[in-house]
Formats: structure tokens, sequence, C-alpha cells
């Protein structure tokens, strides 16, 4: 179970997948992949990193912001259906509805998923797995209005349980907004072009970048390129330290 994201100026997938690479030994089911490629697309696996490489290779994907997850399932069986990065496809039909708009990956336990289920499927969203991890994808794009920062905010003050979280949106390609409250995760602070990054701990990054800033209990972070923005539990922004870690891997 881990999360890796970026926002970049270059192809960031085999960064991304070295990340969850360097996040195995945590153990997990099913991983996978989704990149901003004029519009969401993602690869997903339950089989290990080395064989999602395989398909992303045989598919192309490639994109300058993306987030990765390994799964460890605690709700739904570990599936390909099951499997995050999670598509939230708006409520209602249409293709533009089913070529998803938010993408998201979670580690933890969301312990209201059902209430906010059913509120979400009397809204008209539909479901296509069964993990408490779809619910909060979901209630991020119900409360989206133009700014994912200002609905990830109000999405985690909804959630009761434990959760990292790594979000973004095809309508705003160049950020990806993360959240943490009982699961860790920490921003890591590129070295070119104004990449930043997401991930479960240091290590996923190691090569990559040793500029860490470690996001408290019930931190939002809002990650772009060249600039990154952090709010504590009550909103309030924050300056976290950046820590210099040599993560050997
Ligand atoms: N509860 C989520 C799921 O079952 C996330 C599990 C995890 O931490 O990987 O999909």
């Amino acid at each position: 179970c881990g999360i890796v994201g970026a926002v970049s100026t270059r192809n960031i997938v085999p960064i991304l997948v070295q990340g969850l690479q360097r996040l195995e030994y945590r153990g997990y089911d099913s991983c996978g992949v989704a990149v901003y490629a004029d519009g969401l697309k993602r690869a997903r696996s339950t089989d290990r990193v080395a064989k999602l490489l395989n398909q992303i290779e045989q598919e192309h994907l490639s994109g300058m912001t993306g987030i990765a997850h390994t799964r460890w399932a605690t709700h739904g069986a570990p599936a390909v259906h099951n499997a995050h990065p999670h598509f939230s496809h708006g409520p209602g039909e249409g293709a533009a509805a089913r070529a998803g708009r938010v993408a998201l990956v979670h580690n933890g336990i969301i312990e209201n998923h059902t209430e906010l289920r059913q509120a979400l499927q009397a809204k008209g969203y539909r479901f296509d797995s069964q993990t408490d991890t779809e619910v909060i994808c979901h209630l991020v794009d119900s409360l989206y209005e133009g700014d994912l920062f200002d609905a990830v905010k109000s999405a985690v003050a909804q959630l009761h349980g434990a959760y990292a979280i790594a979000v973004f949106c095809k309508d705003e390609p160049h950020r990806v907004v993360g959240a943490r409250a009982g699961s860790p995760l920490i921003l890591g602070v590129g070295r070119e072009g104004g990449e930043n990054f997401l991930a479960s701990d240091a290590m996923a990054l190691a090569g990559v970048t040793d500029q860490i800033v470690y996001l408290e209990e019930g931190d939002v972070v809002d990650v772009q390129l060249g600039k990154y923005w952090v709010v504590d539990k009550s909103g309030r922004p924050v300056t976290r330290a950046v820590k210099t870690v040599v993560a050997h891997s």
C-alpha cells in the first residue's frame, strides 16, 4: 500500500513506476497509475509492478501529471475494477461523463463509506467498484466547482476514518491535491523544471529529490508546478519545514 503523485514538465510515468517499485516492500495485491493525457488515462493490474510497466509500455501511457498506487484491499476483492486510481464519471450519462473528470488514489479505510455512497447514488453517481475509495472520488467530483483544492478540502471534512489521498482533475491538468489523516503522506520538492511530488514516504522519491516536507495530521496540500500550498485541518495556511532526507534504496 503506497502512493506516488507528480506534477512535472516531463513524462513522469517512469518516476511514478519507480516510486511504486520502491514501495513494493510494504506489500500489495494490485497496482495502478493514471495520468493526464488529453483527458484521464490509466493502467491497472492485479500483478506485480513489473507487469503493470509492460501494460504501460504497450498502451504508450505517458503524461506530465499523474498518480500511482499499490493497494492492500480492505473493501472489495483484489480485482482490476477495484484497483486504484479510481475515476469519477460525474453524474449522468454521455461520452463526456464516461471519460472521467477526477482521478484518485487512497491508502486507508473510510468508515462512513456506506452513508456517503447512498447520498452520492441519490445524486446520480454510478459506482464501478466495491471500494470505500471510490466514494471519496465521487465526493470530490460532486463538490468540484472549478477549484480542486477547495473540492478536496470540503470532501475530507466529510470523511471519517484513515486516509492518505492524491487527486487530480482533467480540468486543471497541472495540479495534484493531497490530504492525510491517519495514513502517511509526504511532499517532495523537485529539482527540475518546478516539478513537485507526493508520496507515502521519502524512499519512493530516492534519486528524484531529497527535499521532503512531512505533512501533519489533517493537512491538505495543493501541488503545482514550482509552488505548493499547505493548509492544516482547520483550513489555515501553514508553513511546513523542508527537510533534506537522504533515502537509500
Ligand atoms: N480501503 C481502500 C481499498 O480497499 C484502500 C486500501 C489501501 O490502503 O491500499 O481499496
